[in-house]
């Protein structure tokens, strides 16, 4: 059978203009089919629902993807924790707390600290853990995650990566490591934008970068992450990229679990501030949220510590299936935690980006709990993942 064309193929073709003239201009009458159907049927209906003529609507949008989600994956939202492996990165990306050319502490931690902070992670609970790290070949070699991987793995049973891309051939021996799932950004969709933002680096090569899903699920990794951070461009054109690779992903990549996150920019060192016209408005984004459900009713949706507990409280229950809790975002911070109170017990001078909701895992369990959803740990076992398997809970991203 011919290899189907990758992503970057694809999205070279995309009728990117005429999609957003769509997503400005739908009619109310549109808008009304779609929702009295209950569901988009493909990237133009998606780009309705995210028409001014679609937010009139957005508690009946709401309504219906909260429908779809509790059809799909019950009451259940899994929780994990974003473990930060290392700092150090080659890469200049202008948003980024850990771009090359800002002043702060960098640390690659040694496996035993990494093994150390995921004991600490699994005593409060968690069973599902992403590992992230900048991009630095020298530290953050292929051998270094491995080790790392077979570190955790006893203590940890689902483990994903979000590290710099990589080859199929250097994916394998993680895969191999048993390392479940893969996590990537593609930040903005939007290549001028994107030059300006990465200007030194490997990370300069977009179309690398945007076909690294296909690599990973090509060398084996069954959950997938992709995401958007919102704030670097038009909210509106980053949100049909991303429906378009996630469709495409789905079709293409039909044995993993496909996961979307929609981050939306947060305060970080070299004080980066998004241009206002970019920024994603909390209606807007609940509306996004609402309609990446109505086109995709079997992906994860993953929700950061990045926004605030209010807006977190608020949109959980509308679709998202993943969320991180209690996260620090520099090397080795779990170590200095307090266990009961789950408070940092020193400034973070290292962190990626600010985290806005503080709350300890356990208290956000609670929270879930009263909102009647069903906090879970631990992913389904990596072994029902086959060709036959109803859909699982797919890699969560962290940013
Ligand atoms: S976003 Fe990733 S690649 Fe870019 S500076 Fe931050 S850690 Fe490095």
């Amino acid at each position: 059978m011919p290899k189907s064309a990758q992503f970057s193929e694809i999205f070279d073709q995309l009728p990117i203009d005429q999609l957003l003239e769509i997503s400005h201009h739908a009619t109310e009458l549109e808008v009304q089919s779609i929702l009295r159907r209950g569901f988009a049927r493909n990237i133009e209906e998606f780009a309705q629902l995210l028409s001014p003529a679609a937010s009139a609507h957005l508690e009946t949008l709401a309504e219906l993807s909260q429908k779809i989600t509790r059809r799909h994956f019950g009451k259940v939202i899994r929780l994990f924790a974003p473990l930060y492996l290392s700092n150090e990165c080659v890469n200049i990306c202008k948003y980024c707390g850990f771009s090359r050319n800002n002043a702060i502490p960098r640390v690659t931690l040694p496996v035993e600290k990494v093994e150390a902070e995921t004991r600490i992670l699994a005593g409060q609970g968690f069973r599902s853990l992403l590992l992230v790290a900048g991009e630095h070949p020298r530290y953050v070699s292929q051998n270094y995650v491995e080790e790392c991987l077979k570190a955790c793995l006893p203590h940890m049973p689902s483990l994903s990566l979000e590290i710099a891309p990589m080859e199929t051939e250097e994916y394998l021996p993680l895969v191999k490591a048993g390392c479940e799932g893969l996590v990537v950004y593609q930040e903005t969709y939007h290549i001028p934008s994107y030059k300006e933002l990465h200007p030194h680096g490997p990370k300069k090569h977009f179309h690398w970068r945007l076909d690294t899903p296909e690599r990973a699920y090509e060398a084996g990794f069954r959950r997938l992450g992709i995401g958007a951070l919102f704030g670097l461009y038009r909210w509106q054109h980053e949100a049909l990229c991303l429906a378009s690779h996630a469709w495409h992903l789905n079709r293409n990549c039909c044995n993993a679990q496909l996961a979307l996150s929609f981050p939306r920019m947060r305060p970080a060192a070299g004080e980066f501030q998004p241009e206002e016209q970019n920024l994603l408005p909390d209606r807007q984004f609940v509306q996004l949220l609402c309609a990446l459900r109505l086109l995709l009713p079997h992906a994860a949706f993953v929700l950061s510590t990045r926004e605030t507990p209010a807006l977190r409280d608020g949109i959980i229950p509308l679709g998202i299936t993943n969320i991180s809790a209690g996260s620090a975002t520099e090397p080795g911070a779990y170590s200095d935690y307090d266990h009961q109170s789950w408070k940092p017990s020193r400034q973070q001078p290292g962190e990626q980006f600010n985290i806005a909701d503080e709350r300890s895992p356990a208290q956000m369990a609670d929270i879930l709990r009263q909102k009647q959803l069903e906090p879970v740990w631990k992913d389904f076992d990596s072994s029902l993942v086959s060709p036959f398997s109803p859909p699982l809970p797919a890699a969560q991203n962290h940013h």
